[in-house]
């Protein structure tokens, strides 16, 4: 990842340095605190209540969906819901197929183990967890050379939360292995305005409907964009005027962080611009455009594209990526004449 802009961006979606204890005091941790998906969360409480009735574990279940929608969160209230203790890993932590075994063995029956970015196991890893998901069992090479063996390890009924962020780079035998598949979504502005009510209740900062409403439409649908901008926000609120968040104060916080009325910032811009400036509008590679503004590929897609996809600022297309007028018209620029047919193709 390049640090610059990219680590410093007060809307980017991973887990920054300042976040770690805030955001694990304003995690729900029931599934009546969690606000929204309510999709995923009903299927989920079904799932649950049944497993409870039978005493069984609960099915593996895959979550996934950009960065910062609640993967995580979701797990830690699924183990609470269903009594259990929550082990928490990533796909890059876990190196060897050696870790994944000592990881698995050690769990009580019933627990939760969380697997986040569970896109990135190595294939040898992937292979230790398809016996465990599927049978319960791990198997175990003693010895080396000729005198190897084999011996297989039966494992308490556990189960497997994998989060990824891009569900098409799971294999197909992993991906089959999950009982229960569930796609979040980015979030409604009003969903989002009743998550910075929330938090502001735990943090006690005393914030106005329409000011949580203003930071809300510009969190580029995401819970842990929407905490952060309340915190940035109430350092505004409490040097600028006096410690309430109004909406003049939210709207005069995230202009001064350069957060536009729709969310986007320096970045955002910079994207639909280079594309519009460089390229024509479009369609250009994700590769190079990652490579004129500066950016990973993979950063693009995963943080940045998901929501100017959602608000229709870009499309992907075959070719590429593509700047849509309504871009245009919130970057205040005009559409340019080689592209007019293509664009015009896009509004209908
Ligand atoms: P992910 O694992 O998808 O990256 P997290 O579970 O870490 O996201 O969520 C980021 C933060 O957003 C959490 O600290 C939590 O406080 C907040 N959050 C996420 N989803 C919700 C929700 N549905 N309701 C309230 N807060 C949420």
């Amino acid at each position: 990842m390049i640090e610059s802009d990219f680590e410093n961006r007060i809307v980017s979606t991973t887990f920054g340095s300042e976040d770690g204890e805030i955001e694990d005091s304003l995690r729900p941790r029931r599934m009546e605190d969690y606000i929204g998906q309510e999709k995923a969360k009903e299927n989920l409480k079904v799932f649950i209540e049944a497993a409870k009735g039978r005493g069984e574990s609960l099915d593996h279940c895959l979550l996934y969906g950009p960065p910062g929608l609640g993967k995580t969160t979701l797990a830690g209230i699924i183990a609470n819901e269903m009594g259990v203790n929550l082990r928490i890993t990533s796909g890059p932590a876990i190196e060897k197929p050696g870790d994944l075994a000592s990881l698995i063995t050690n769990l009580q029956p019933g627990d939760v183990l969380f697997i986040d970015e569970i896109h990135r196991l190595s294939r040898a890893v992937e292979e230790v967890l398809y016996p465990a998901m599927e049978d319960y069992a791990v198997d175990i090479i003693i010895g080396k050379g000729p005198s190897a063996r084999s011996i297989r390890l039966d494992l308490p009924r556990f189960t497997l939360i994998g989060a990824t962020t891009r569900a098409g780079q799971i294999s197909a035998p992993l991906r089959d292995r999950f009982g229960v598949l569930s796609r979040l979504e980015l979030y409604e502005p009003e969903e989002l305005r009743d998550i910075v009510v929330r938090s502001a209740g735990i943090l006690g900062i005393p914030v106005e409907p329409e000011g949580a409403m203003e930071i809300a439409k510009r969190s580029r649908g995401t819970p842990r964009i929407v905490n952060r901008l309340l915190k940035r926000v109430r350092d505004y609120a409490e040097v600028k005027g006096n410690g309430i968040i109004t909406r003049e104060v939210a709207d005069y916080a995230l202009q001064a962080l350069e957060i536009d009325a729709l969310g986007l910032d320096s970045i955002d811009r910079r994207m639909l611009e280079s594309i519009i400036r460089n390229f024509g509008g479009g369609p250009v590679g994700l590769e190079t455009l990652a490579a004129t503004i500066g950016e990973e590929a993979i950063t693009l897609e995963d943080v940045y594209e998901p929501y100017l996809l959602q608000i229709g600022f870009l499309s992907r297309t075959p070719r590429g990526r593509m700047v849509t007028p309504n871009a245009y018209q919130h970057l205040g620029l005009k559409p340019m004449m080689q592209n007019a047919a293509e664009q015009i193709r896009f509004q209908e």
